[in-house]
């Protein structure tokens, strides 16, 4: 009808950017379209435009009608800070947005869809006290009552206040102002607290805290004053600011923290804006507040976080708790290590937990600290050994895969310290004589970190202990695994197809799933559903559905895989194949239409293929869903502070070559003919601790399955009847992948040569 009437123009659209547009749409809007068709008004040319864009879009109301009910108006203030008066339509809400009519009677263009992502704050503009009461917690009267006080408490005299506090008759003070002002006394300035200050009456901090007192009376609010009536909780009136704000109301017993959402604010500013983050998405963040009405929170979240800050409301009280167990506030710990020797000759720690909580805090702070420190110097483990009788608990880290002896706590600690790392794990305390496992989590400022403690009963009723530190680090891009160009292009190429198996193998520490994670983040795009399976999840992505299994209590790698493989997934990420059951179930998922990628056990990809075979598995299934293989290993780095070039002697170069094997001469002719060739040799400065390494390097053997490899498998050839046919077919071998790398001065002979044998280059 409004086409009629000389209205070109039928939507106008409030962009993301705060521009705003009147349009002719091309195509009729769908809440569920990813971009609206549309023409500007006056204009020929047709545009698309991603709905992701639009903060909202307001259309004559032409194809859709809607039924008037009867809604609450409400403010909804979009992320450009426009606001408008609306009344939603309840029936009309969509994953992208919902419908609203406009409460301005002077447009035409009075039906509203608003995008998700572009609106701020909604809010009912029925008044506190009108919500409480059609939630049915106080009647009409109470209210009135309460709004009564809470004017009388606003407009509070000072004199009253002082009479109240001072505990000086009313009278008197009226008295006394009256006879200073006869007398003379009173200059234009002076204020009445003055007064009663220099007749005697109140000092000036009685003073002080009946003004303070006056000016919190007039900042109460409705709901503080019932809630100090008795009137209703504190958790009723957050029920209702939560409705009127359209804010969830969580109770923080059900909801643990996510370590990428406490990472995100610091701690200061948790305790300073009193809220707790709990789930980090991404683009948004989920913080609980207690204080839905104070909009200068999400602003300075915001300003903190540059992400969209998404509001839920919690109790007070349960924020504080959370705050106090998340975010617990540091000391100084080399101080308390070096106060400790003394103290522990003046203490004789019985096992009892009454005499640990007297040095409790001491004791927290010290496990702490070596947490800490342990992750900042990069140790992937931390063990601490009693020892025997009479010896100082040791603590030694494992950092890049060598353990060093960092520490030494005091022998009366030593039990203190196990029963911290227990407690923090929620294990037994009490239980000693077995071992137990458990995992605890640190908030961090950068980024929380996960711990897993195991505990193992040793001679003298002492228990070692070990913490793996896990990175929950984010995840690496496949250019960033230390790949030679051939074989990143051959890792893209095997994860560009369809469906199929590739496997990652090595053993414990080489880096598996940090390369898995590096392969996922190559696939993670919006188009594939991506799910993963582990133990632990170490490394978090945004897009991936990440799911961890507990054997425990009987959710198991294979479990959980059959639930995935029920979600449609189009990739699947196993951490790691141990049993027969996940092994086969993971073949004929990746024969059917998947992406399946997953670690296991294995030294090679020739080994893998056979333990799988004696796994149990088909070989003619294994033939048909495998893709490739690819082993791993990490060595040390040369620390690249340190160092030093050096000419290789003919004895270096015959070495490498032997290594290396057959294909020598034709893939190194550099080294052997340039007379400029170097190779790094380490040195040690103060960076690598005088060791001359510093971080790993992966090294890698791609098995890539082909025609005559498929045909070996389904025979059932051997180890080296399948390793000898892929050499031949090109695949470099971890040693050959290793030596390019000391030639391209990243690492050296010694290094490689711990975790590699080159017994199989000879066959080769
Ligand atoms: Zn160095």
């Amino acid at each position: 009808m409004w086409g009629e009437t000389g209205l070109t123009a039928d939507a106008i659209i409030e962009k993301t950017d705060g521009q705003m547009q009147r349009i002719v749409l091309i195509r009729p809007f769908k809440p569920g379209d990813k971009e609206i068709i549309f023409r500007p008004e006056n204009s020929e040319d047709a545009f698309a435009l991603s709905t992701s864009e639009l903060c909202c879009l307001h259309m004559v109301p032409k194809d859709k009608t809607f039924s008037r009910v009867q809604h609450v108006p409400e403010e909804i203030v979009t992320v450009t800070e426009r606001a408008y008066h609306v009344k939603p339509i309840p029936t009309e809400k969509y994953p992208a947005g919902f419908y609203a009519l406009s409460l301005d009677a002077t447009t035409p263009f009075n039906v509203i869809f608003f995008m998700n992502q572009g609106v701020v704050t909604r809010s009912q503009k029925r008044r506190l006290g009108e919500i409480l009461e059609g939630e049915g917690y106080i009647s009409h009267t109470t209210i009135d009552n309460t709004l009564n006080e809470q004017k009388k408490i606003r407009n509070r005299k000072l004199g009253e206040i002082i009479s109240e506090q001072a505990n000086v008759p009313q009278e008197t003070i009226e008295n006394i102002i009256e006879k200073a002002y006869v007398a003379g006394k009173v200059t234009p300035r002076m204020r009445i607290g003055d007064i009663l200050i220099n007749a005697d009456i109140i000092s000036p901090t009685q003073l002080e805290e009946a003004l303070a007192s006056q000016e919190r009376g007039k900042k109460i609010r409705l709901g503080s004053l019932l809630i100090r009536q008795g009137l209703i909780t504190e958790e009723q009136l957050l029920m209702v600011l939560a409705l009127k704000f359209h804010l969830p109301y969580v109770d923080l017993n059900d909801v643990i923290p996510t370590p990428e959402a406490l990472a995100a604010i610091p701690a200061d500013i948790v305790h300073a804006l009193h809220v707790l983050p709990l789930e980090d998405k991404g683009k948004q963040i989920i913080v609980a507040t207690s204080e839905p009405t104070d909009y200068t929170i999400p602003d300075s979240l915001y300003f903190h976080t540059k992400r969209r800050v998404e509001m839920v409301v919690a109790t007070s009280r349960s924020i504080s708790a959370a705050i106090q167990k998340y975010y617990p506030k540091g000391e100084y710990p080399e101080e308390i290590i070096c106060g400790m020797d003394e103290e522990a000759q003046a203490l004789e720690i019985e096992d009892d937990m009454e005499s640990l909580s007297e040095w409790n805090d001491l004791i927290i702070t010290l496990v702490d600290d070596l947490l800490l420190d342990a992750h900042s110097k990069g140790a992937s483990d931390i063990h601490f050994e009693p020892g025997a009788a009479g010896k100082p608990l040791q603590i030694r880290y494992r950092i890049d895969g060598v353990c060093r002896v960092v520490r030494q706590v005091p022998k009366a600690y030593k039990k203190a310290v196990i029963i911290r790392l227990k407690i923090m794990a929620n294990l037994d305390v009490s239980e000693r004589r077995h071992t137990q496992n458990g995992r605890f989590i640190i908030p961090q400022k950068g980024r929380p970190i996960e711990y897993r403690l195991e505990t193992v009963p040793t001679v003298e009723a002492n228990e070692d202990a070990v913490v793996r530190i896990i990175s929950t680090a984010a995840p690496r891009p496949l250019k960033k695994i230390d790949f030679t160009a051939a074989y990143l292009e051959k890792m893209e190429h095997l994860l560009s197809q369809p469906y199929g198996l590739i496997l990652c193998v090595g053993p414990s520490g080489s880096g598996r799933t940090t390369t898995l994670h590096a392969a996922l983040n190559y696939l993670n795009t919006s188009e594939r559903k991506i799910w993963t399976v582990e133990d632990p999840v170490q490394i978090r992505q945004a897009g991936l559905r990440q799911v961890q299994v507990h054997p425990q209590s009987g959710f198991t790698d294979h479990e959980a895989l059959c639930s995935c493989l029920m979600s449609d997934p189009d990739v699947i990420m196993i951490g790691e194949m141990k049993d027969a059951e996940t092994v086969k179930t993971a073949i004929e998922a990746s024969l059917t239409d998947h992406l399946v990628l997953g670690t296991l056990h294995a030294n090679s990809g020739a080994e893998a293929v056979v333990r799988l075979i004696d796994l149990g598995v088909d070989p003619a299934k294994l033939a048909d869903g495998l893709l490739g293989i690819l082993a791993q290993r990490l060595v040390r780095r040369l620390c690249g502070a340190c160092k030093k070039p050096y000419k290789p002697s003919s004895d270096d170069i015959d070495q490498l070559a032997r290594l290396y094997g057959p294909r020598w001469k034709g893939d190194q002719t550099n080294l052997e003919t340039d007379q400029d060739a170097q190779l790094m040799k380490k040195v040690g400065c103060n960076l690598c601790d005088n060791t001359g390494y510093k971080g790993r390097i992966a090294v890698h053997e791609l098995f890539m399955n082909n025609n005559k490899l498929k045909r070996m498998i389904r025979q059932k050839a051997s180890v080296d009847e399948l390793a000898n046919l892929a050499s031949a077919d090109g695949m470099k071998t971890l040693l050959m992948d290793g030596i390019q790398k000391i030639i391209n001065g990243e690492t050296d002979v010694d290094e490689l040569l711990k975790v590699c044998r080159y017994d199989h280059v000879v066959i080769g």
